[in-house]
């Protein structure tokens, strides 16, 4: 299914204020209530996901940010639904319509089928994102670089476990080390059973005695990391390249989580992208642009010859095929544009101003009217 633009699911301009976005928000929160939508609520429940997810971005300055640079692409991967749902005040916006879901837990396990009691299964680790500043030639002409993470790794004295070396972790006695806490409450519309981690053993069933001196009895470490990255050759500012199982190491028995590399492309003093094309301005005299001439211009690799057909105006463009970037996904490469500028001189020798005069008398004389070079 293809993701509807945001803006659009909300039916908001691109230029809509935090209050203006609440507003509709609320309104179409209302309207899709599961309890006011009893003839059809799977349908209104999908409804409500997706105007809320779309509401949950936009409130948010960094994520309404990452939304309005890279669109879906920005979001997915660095936020789960989940995330999402968990930003969005769901008190302030039903508090005073006199129903609700009981607050974002009642929100979330309506919606996430009570996720939280899945908290004791393998969770994946988080994915990590790291910015790549490189050059326009390393973006052209691919690159591999090192780069230094910072993450959260297994803790390797204890492996993990967080129990000091030779001794091992006790079942925890407050929940019989199940890890959860079951907790009953009715709220204006139903009742919900919450289930909760236990917060004695935060939700591992298990009691460290002799904690790991290593991790501290969490099993697990901060440390940076150096990774090698290929970059391959054709990004621009906004790609990401995935290094599975480089993110972070996940929660019981989980796998890591993916490193995403955000390539940034620096400007280049000499060259301006657009697309797979640089554009390249040169400036030209007024004698070269009227007799015509060859010169020299840099190129990504190094240099090309170009020919200037006399009566060259200027803003002319010309194109040196294949001397720009490489397409990143294979297909074929970009162009190098030269647009030359024809540069009026702004001092004068008498006798060059005596040779223009003359010049402009000629050209006078031959069309009949008056022409201004300059
Ligand atoms: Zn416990
Ligand atoms: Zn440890």
């Amino acid at each position: 299914m293809v993701k509807r633009d945001y803006y659009e699911v909300l039916g908001v301009e691109k230029t809509a204020s935090k209050d203006e976005i609440k507003k509709v928000y609320r309104k179409l929160a209302k309207k899709y209530h599961p309890d006011m939508n009893k003839d059809n609520p799977k349908e209104a429940e999908e409804k409500f996901k997706e105007i809320s997810e779309a509401y949950g971005v936009l409130s948010d300055d960094t994520k309404r940010r990452q939304y309005d640079m890279y669109g879906h692409a920005g979001i997915e991967g660095r936020y789960s639904r989940e995330d999402i749902f968990r930003t969005i005040n769901f008190e302030d916006i039903f508090g005073d319509m006199g129903f609700g879901f009981g607050g974002f837990e009642g929100i979330f396990d309506t919606f996430f089928g009570g996720a939280r009691t899945r908290r004791r299964g393998p969770i994946k680790g988080n994915n990590l994102f790291q910015d790549l500043e490189i050059s326009l030639e390393e973006a052209a002409f691919g690159t591999k670089k090192t780069i230094k993470v910072p993450r959260i790794e297994w803790c390797d004295q204890c492996n993990g476990t967080g129990a000091k070396p030779g001794t091992s972790p006790k079942k925890c006695a407050s929940c019989q080390g199940t890890g959860q806490i079951r907790d009953v409450r009715s709220s204006g519309f139903g009742q919900f059973v919450r289930i909760t981690p236990c917060r004695y053993c935060n939700g591992s069933g298990e009691k460290i005695e002799h904690p790991c001196t290593n991790c501290r009895g969490g099993g697990k470490v901060r440390r940076y990391r150096k990774i090698s990255v290929d970059v391959p050759r054709g990004v621009d500012t906004g790609n990401r390249i995935r290094l599975p199982g480089e993110g972070e190491a996940g929660n019981n028995g989980g796998p890591s989580g993916d490193l995403f590399v955000v390539i940034y492309v620096k400007p280049h003093d000499t060259f301006h992208r657009e697309g797979n094309h640089i554009i390249y301005d040169v400036e030209i005299t007024f004698a070269q642009a009227a007799l015509g001439d060859e010169i020299e211009v840099p190129t990504l690799k190094s240099k090309a010859k170009l020919k200037i057909p006399k009566g060259t105006q200027t803003h002319t463009t010309f194109r040196l095929k294949g001397e720009g970037i490489p397409d990143v996904h294979g297909r074929g490469k970009g162009d190098e544009f030269v647009r030359v500028i024809v540069k009026t001189p702004t001092r004068l020798s008498e006798r060059q101003k005596q040779l223009l005069l003359e010049l402009e008398g000629q050209d006078k004389d031959s069309k009949g009217k008056k022409r201004r070079f300059f």
